[in-house]
């Protein structure tokens, strides 16, 4: 995104270097990730974007998609890697090969629509997931959480009104990119959060709003858009939540999959901007995968 942006390399230094110091990173099995083909990311982009997205890579310096989200001469590459990453997760925990897999990458792919790059990302990593899970593994209904401070809008946007795919979020309102006040379809279930709110506001919404309908879903595999953003020491919003926070949602969410899903996690790293608290909390979440 350029220099002295919060979207940084450095995110994912961070969370590598809390892994090992946290010595949680002996019980992981690492893989690296492919790139992802036209044909993996068409199943939720139009390929014409694909091809726009193509055409104005550059050769050098920056170019701007939109005001927040740009481009420079590897951001198209990091961007299949990211998408192929979470491709491969699913694939992996499909087969049975791992049982839950995190997908540390770069750029996030929460905002991206069918048709539209915005908010730093370009295509959209979890929708990708999600989409393969139904179409090349046959899997009849999923779950996509989304616990970035940010609504996912472009995640509702390729999903709304699919009744194989239940999403639910929460998020700080009013901020970018200002959406999902309401809820467009049925499958959509979007948990405004006022800044400031807090652990205790956090952990209500899911246990109110979320869990009830996780149950009546029944995923068959859950996927999540971890964005670590929340956290009171990050520098784009204000919601409040701590560590604990994290270790506490990710707890559900396994019980949630291990009641439904057969223990399937897919979780790919949306925002989250200040490195410590990144890799603390992603430290959190990925303990929790690993014991569950
Ligand atoms: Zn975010």
């Amino acid at each position: 995104m350029g220099p002295h942006h919060p979207e940084c390399p450095d995110r994912l230094r961070a969370i590598g270097d809390r892994l090992i110091g946290s010595g949680l990173d002996s019980y992981l099995v690492h893989h690296s990730a492919p790139a992802a083909d036209d044909d993996a990311i068409a199943l939720v982009h139009g390929r014409g974007y694909i091809a726009m997205i193509e055409a104005e890579s550059p050769e050098s310096g920056l170019h701007y998609l939109d005001p927040d989200t740009a481009m420079n001469a590897h951001s198209l590459t990091a961007a299949r890697h990211a998408a192929g990453a979470v491709v491969l997760a699913t694939d992996l925990v499909m087969s049975g090969e791992c049982r839950t897999a995190f997908c540390a990458v770069r750029p996030p792919g929460h905002h991206a629509e069918r048709d539209r790059a915005m908010g730093f990302c370009l295509f959209n990593n979890v929708a990708i997931g999600a989409a393969r899970a139904l179409k090349v593994h046959g899997i009849e209904r999923v779950a996509i959480v989304d616990f970035d401070v940010h609504h996912g809008n472009g995640t509702e946007e390729i999903f709304s009104g699919d009744p194989r795919v239940l999403m639910v979020s929460t998020f700080q309102h009013p901020l970018y990119p200002y959406s999902g006040l309401d809820n467009p379809a049925a499958n959509m279930v979007n948990v405004p959060l006022p800044a400031g709110a807090g652990s205790e506001a956090f952990r209500a919404a899911v246990r109110e709003h979320w869990l009830p309908a996780l149950d009546e879903h029944r995923p068959q595999v859950l996927f999540v858009s971890a964005g670590f953003d929340a956290h009171r020491e990050d520098p784009l919003a204000g919601l409040e939540l701590v560590d604990a926070d994290y270790a506490w949602v990710t707890r559900e969410l396994v019980a949630v999959a291990a009641k439904h899903a057969q223990g399937r996690i897919v979780s790919t790293l949306e925002g989250g901007y200040a490195l410590s608290a990144l890799g603390r909390s992603v430290a959190e979440h990925i303990r929790e995968l690993v014991t569950a």
